[in-house]
């Protein structure tokens, strides 16, 4: 027996109810019997002109090359756009979907984290104005169908083999990352190809390149052409640590900057021994209530100040940011966690260089190789 939803197999999962068999191991999404999951949803069909689109910047030649081979690539595999942080990964996959969106296929956009989908339906609904671009998410579920369709991980439940080109965002992201419900759940919502976006991919990922069974599509610059930012790693005693952070604090008191810490405890403690010492700090943990306002308050800030858990690894852009990762070494922290934390700095054209300090109680292989990986992406793109 195999759930058609989350292509479980292990028969420990069924259970025989009154009506028929269930799947124990994806009816947190909604409970329906074995057999009314293979039901397809019957989505709209694409309207004329839907794919006609406008990009506010046009791409560079290296956007532009990833860009159109992707289109090409995804009409016969799945595509895996490998690019740095700060790549503009969005624009890179707007002439797949026109593509697609032309043909009459079926197009969404799953991402993890809910924060992003909001930000990225606006994005979408700028770029494709002839489109209904919708957003899917905890609070947003009402509506279900558009010609574009931008959900959660966690959406995807409600698609039975509906898309044609299903584009997934950071793969290798909590929770999508190692949930093998979810990943089920992916695989059987898209009848077509797949493009996985990300500048971290996993194992999992690799080793489908390497099998040839996924094209992959490498893109090391940034579109304004400036080098990613290289952590400075600096390793002492916890005392020397705050003294270190406190003047790196003050040295980069004309751009907003981003504090990681390892735990939420640590983020609140050091929140509020900043608000004491200079009045003023935002912080952002999964325990904070209104998190997308936080986000905006900093924001607006010419030169905020935030501490923050890997809540914010991802998906915020804070023009001009530089960023400090205290405890680099912690154990809470991977490899790809480090590289996208590293990569909330220098993302804008005005201030594209960025300062990224790797505060370390000890010597970390992790911190090492998260420089390396950058530097030689800086080395392979010439810049
Ligand atoms: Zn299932």
């Amino acid at each position: 027996m195999k759930c058609p939803r989350c292509l479980n197999t292990d028969p420990a999962y069924f259970y025989h109810g009154s009506k028929g068999w269930y799947c124990r191991r994806c009816i947190q999404f909604s409970r329906v019997l074995l057999e009314e999951e293979k039901n397809p949803v019957s989505l709209s069909t694409i309207p004329e002109h839907a794919e006609e689109y406008t990009l506010k910047y046009p791409l560079t030649k290296d956007q532009s090359r990833i860009s159109r081979q992707c289109a090409e690539g995804v009409k016969e595999s799945d595509v895996l756009i490998f690019a740095v942080t700060g790549a503009g990964k969005t624009e890179l996959v707007v002439e797949s979907i026109a593509s697609a969106l032309k043909r009459k296929q079926k197009v969404c956009f799953a991402i993890a984290r809910r924060q992003v989908v909001l930000e990225l339906q606006q994005r979408l609904q700028e770029i494709f104005t002839e489109s209904l671009v919708i957003a899917v998410c905890g609070g947003h579920t009402a509506i279900t169908d558009g010609d574009l369709i931008v959900c959660t991980t966690h959406q995807l439940y409600r698609y039975y083999q509906a898309f044609d080109l299903l584009i997934l965002d950071e793969p290798d992201a909590f929770p999508y990352r190692g949930d093998a419900v979810l990943h089920g759940i992916a695989e059987t919502a898209c009848r077509g190809h797949r493009i996985y976006l990300t500048a971290t991919p996993d194992e999992q990922l690799l080793n489908q390149v390497k099998q040839g069974t996924l094209i992959q599509l490498k893109l090391n610059s940034r579109p304004h052409g400036h080098p990613l930012p290289v952590p400075v790693l600096f390793c002492a005693p916890e005392g020397f640590l705050l003294i270190r952070l406190l003047h790196w604090i003050h040295a980069h008191s004309n751009h907003p900057r981003m504090i990681f810490v390892p735990k939420i405890i640590q983020a609140e403690r050091m929140g509020k021994a900043l608000n004491l010492i200079l009045g003023k700090c935002d912080v952002c943990t999964s325990h904070t209530e209104a998190r997308d306002d936080v986000i905006q308050h900093f924001r607006s800030e010419p030169a905020g100040l935030i501490v923050a858990t890997t809540v914010l690894e991802r998906g915020v852009t804070v023009p001009g940011a530089d960023v400090c990762v205290y405890e680099a070494d912690s154990r809470i922290f991977d490899e790809a966690g480090l590289i996208q934390m590293a990569g909330r700095a220098g993302r804008s054209f005005v201030s594209p260089e960025g300062d990224v300090l790797f505060l370390l109680k000890e010597r970390s292989l992790l911190a090492e190789r998260c420089v390396s990986v950058l530097k030689e992406a800086n080395t392979s793109c010439g810049v």
